[in-house]
């Protein structure tokens, strides 16, 4: 088990999915985690009340992380409140698909501002945390359609190839710091995000049959890899993108 006693973690859009799992991992470690939520007051509530029970420490704080003021002023606070942040998590996302000749101008602009400015925003305030604390972890939840692609997901896609780019730019940044930066790319994780596809159980079993472990993934199997590249035995980890997905992209 990785010990993130005394750290202080920001997970991003953790009210619901893989990111309220990740949040809960963290804490289950040892961080106090800031769970970060937009519009799921309840959720996030949910999550901190589990944290709470389970005798870890945790703050639900709302913020679009989409909006560079938001974001900005929510990681200013928890320095103040918290004194710290040691590991951030760029979970926030959405899905807006559709094949291009369908896809509107503002399918574009939300999934690219949602899943991309917002890491950058919620990058750039930590980092200059960071890079001061000379410890720091970046952690972004990208996925395997940013690698390889997908049809009837040009925006979604981009967005997390977008993250890549960014993960390995600041890993050279700010590696000379000790802060290291990272990217999960997680195959297919029954969530909100997803549970549209996956009710198709012909899609479902399609989606199966391709992934060598033979099932789909679980928020755990992410949050897994989450914690170990948010502990210091990850230290000489940076710039890579790690495929959480039981091989669907082999
Ligand atoms: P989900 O269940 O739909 O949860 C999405 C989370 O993002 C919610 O907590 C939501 O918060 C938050 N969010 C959305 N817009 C936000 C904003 N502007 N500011 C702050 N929070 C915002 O999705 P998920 O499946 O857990 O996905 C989590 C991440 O994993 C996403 O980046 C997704 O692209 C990635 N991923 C998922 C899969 C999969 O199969 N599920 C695969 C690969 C990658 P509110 O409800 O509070 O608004």
């Amino acid at each position: 088990m990785f010990d993130l006693t005394d750290k202080t973690a920001l997970v991003t859009g953790a009210s619901r999915g893989i990111g309220a799992t990740i949040a809960r991992q963290l804490a289950a470690a040892g961080a106090t985690v800031v769970v970060n939520y937009n519009n799921s007051a309840d959720a996030a509530s949910q999550v901190v009340a589990d944290i709470e029970a389970a005798g870890g420490a945790a703050k639900a704080v709302q913020a679009d992380v989409s909006d560079f003021q938001q974001a900005s002023e929510m990681i200013k606070a928890i320095k103040k409140e918290l004194g710290r942040l040691d590991i951030l998590v760029n979970n926030a996302g959405v899905t807006r698909d559709n094949v291009i000749a369908l896809m509107t101008e503002t399918d574009w602009d939300v999934v690219i501002r949602t899943n991309l400015k917002s890491a950058w925003n919620c990058s750039k305030a930590a980092a200059r945390l960071m890079m001061r604390q000379r410890w720091g972890r970046i952690i972004y939840i990208s996925s395997v359609a940013g690698v390889y692609g997908n049809a009837g997901q040009s925006n979604y896609a981009a967005s997390k190839a977008g993250m890549i780019g960014l993960a390995k730019s600041l890993a050279k940044e700010l590696g000379p710091r000790n802060v290291t930066v990272n990217v999960i790319a997680p195959g297919f994780v029954p969530t909100d995000l997803t549970n549209y596809l996956l009710e198709d159980e012909a899609m479902r079993q399609g989606i199966i049959e391709h992934t060598a472990v033979r099932r789909l993934g679980r928020p755990e199997d992410v949050a897994a890899l989450a914690v170990y590249l948010a502990s210091e035995e990850a230290s000489f980890v940076t710039g890579q993108v790690i495929a959480v997905d039981g091989g669907l992209a082999l």
